[in-house]
């Protein structure tokens, strides 16, 4: 029998309310793309493992820290929420991770500039760079037609 597709996934894009303000991302599009290709789904949130409330406050990376509208540090929290989720990635053996865009933790190609004034920048998550160094392909819920083609190119082998 053929092995079966793993990916790993923001638990928001899943509809898990586990973001900042206690809601979620829920991207049916993406659900309805895994269906189809009958893909095993490991869910994680970074910053939960990091053990950040929900609600928590948002937090943005400035100058390779990260911290909370309220001048908290939670560098160290999205460390060990980076740890965790590699060391997921890496019990479960996936295949590649699609992870939220524009989160500090999760974004893959944009993040918020640290000012909380809604610039963004062409910059990864603590998360997403993590799992980057580890050769771990990442896509986000706003690239559907190229993790389809990728999903296509997984299931002929
Ligand atoms: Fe979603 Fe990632 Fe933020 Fe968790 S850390 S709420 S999975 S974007």
């Amino acid at each position: 029998m053929k092995k079966k597709i793993k990916v790993l996934i923001s638990a928001c894009l899943l509809g898990d309310n586990v973001k900042y303000s206690g809601g979620n991302n829920f991207t049916p599009e993406l659900v309805t793309l895994l269906e189809k290709y009958n893909v095993d789904i490991i869910k994680v949130c970074p910053e939960c493992f990091g053990g950040l409330p929900i609600p928590r406050v948002p937090s943005e990376i400035r100058e390779n820290k990260v911290f909370s509208k309220d001048n908290r540090d939670v560098t160290k929290e999205f460390l060990i929420g980076a740890e965790k989720t590699l060391k997921i990635a890496k019990e479960n053996q996936i295949d590649f991770a699609i992870l939220k865009e524009r989160s500090p933790s999760c974004g893959s190609t944009y993040i918020y500039d640290g000012t909380f004034s809604e610039n963004i920048i062409t910059e990864q998550g603590i998360t997403t760079k993590r799992l980057t160094e580890e050769n771990i392909k990442i896509f986000s819920e706003e690239n559907l037609e190229e993790i389809e083609k990728y999903l296509v190119e997984l299931a002929k082998n």
